[in-house]
């Protein structure tokens, strides 16, 4: 169903990656709507209207969706039942939501198709953690099934003498234990897929992580890396087809010596490909915008001979005005308060073309 500029976007979540949709949603004349729990968010500063409901509530998000002419969400963990009624005009599918949203089910629905994830465990109880430990050895991190994100509902196990701990800190929820992959570098593969099944992907960032939380992503990666994007993309264009999925997905993976380990995906645009807002002929977030709409795709291809996109987390965002004096530098703020440890406030992306 073709969506024509000029319509309304409804995005279900309202941060950051909601801020950057609805601004580049606005560039092709749409006007994007937000439904969130919260009374603002980033994305309030730069959208048509706010609707505060909750992620449960069914009745309140079918009016939303009426409201509006495609709905989409920036955030995963959004329950999928209060959303089947406007399972029509959605995109990407609940099919991918449902996926996404559990580990478990994420991990054994791309092992069946040949996606190769770290080796896991599932865990329900403190028994089934000591069991997982005896298979897979360590050291190992128990990871939450479901609400992980930045390195968060995660727990690293040097020894099975720390199992009473890492149960403790992961909140004694169902969870999956994954062995420890030792790779070299992180990278990832964002791809769009069109209504038509039209499939590109971007350049494959570098990603660096610190604590957990991504700190860098570079293109183009270096040679480590670029010779198992191909077998990545592959992955990815299978994951994508198999979930006949509409939008901008993203997969992370470990590039170890035996070639690419699946880490996550992502059912939406990504933190690792904020650089394409500048450094490539198109960016994430409108053929993200495209690919809902059924409109085509524009180019993936690089705008740059070398990007770098880094993030400000924290207190880091008060060097904007240091980030400024290099004339090179595209500020990304996201309009947030306060600035706490942890907190993604914005980005920085550099490009170099000589
Ligand atoms: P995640 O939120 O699952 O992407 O984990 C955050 C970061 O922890 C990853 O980007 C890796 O740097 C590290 N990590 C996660 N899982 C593993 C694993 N199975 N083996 C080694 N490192 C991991």
């Amino acid at each position: 169903m073709i969506v024509p500029p000029g319509s309304r976007i409804g995005i279900v979540g309202g941060g950051q990656l909601g801020r950057m949709l609805a601004l580049a949603a606005a560039r092709l004349g749409y006007r994007c709507y937000i439904y969130a729990p919260e009374t603002s968010g980033p994305a309030a500063d730069v959208s048509a209207g706010w609707t505060q409901g909750s992620y449960d509530d069914a009745v309140a998000l079918a009016s939303f969706a009426n409201s509006v002419d495609v709905v989409t969400y920036e955030f995963e963990n959004v329950p999928v039942a209060p959303l089947r009624s406007l399972s029509q005009r959605l995109h990407p599918n609940l099919a991918a939501l449902e996926v996404a949203q559990d580990r478990l089910t994420e991990k054994d629905f791309v092992a069946r198709l040949a996606l190769k994830p770290a080796p896991y465990r599932a865990v329900d109880d403190l028994e089934g953690l000591r069991s997982a430990i005896a298979e897979l050895g360590t050291p190992a991190i128990l990871k939450t099934r479901r609400f992980g994100y930045d390195g968060k509902g995660q727990a690293r196990l040097a020894s099975a003498d720390d199992a009473e701990t890492a149960w403790e800190a992961v909140g004694g929820n169902p969870s999956v234990l994954e062995g420890f992959v030792r790779f070299d570098r992180e990278f990832s593969i964002i791809a769009v897929r069109g209504q038509d099944g039209a499939f590109a992907t971007w350049d494959a960032p570098d990603n660096v992580h610190e604590g957990g939380i991504l700190a860098t992503s570079t293109v183009p990666a270096g040679p480590f890396i670029a010779a198992q994007a191909g077998d990545a993309i592959a992955m990815t264009k299978a994951l994508a087809d198999a979930l006949d999925y509409v939008g901008v997905l993203t997969v992370e993976y470990f590039a170890t010596a035996a070639g690419p380990v699946f880490n996550e995906m992502a059912p939406r645009v990504h933190n690792s490909g904020h650089w394409t807002i500048e450094g490539a002929v198109t960016c994430q977030f409108e053929n993200h915008v495209r690919a809902i709409c059924g409109l085509p795709l524009g180019s993936t291809a690089l705008a740059a001979r070398h990007v770098e996109m880094r993030n400000l987390i924290g207190t880091q965002a008060d060097d904007w005005a240091a980030i400024l004096g290099d004339p090179t530098a595209h500020l990304h703020l996201y309009g947030k308060g306060e600035p706490r440890p942890g907190r993604k406030m914005g980005h920085v992306t550099r490009l170099s073309v000589e």
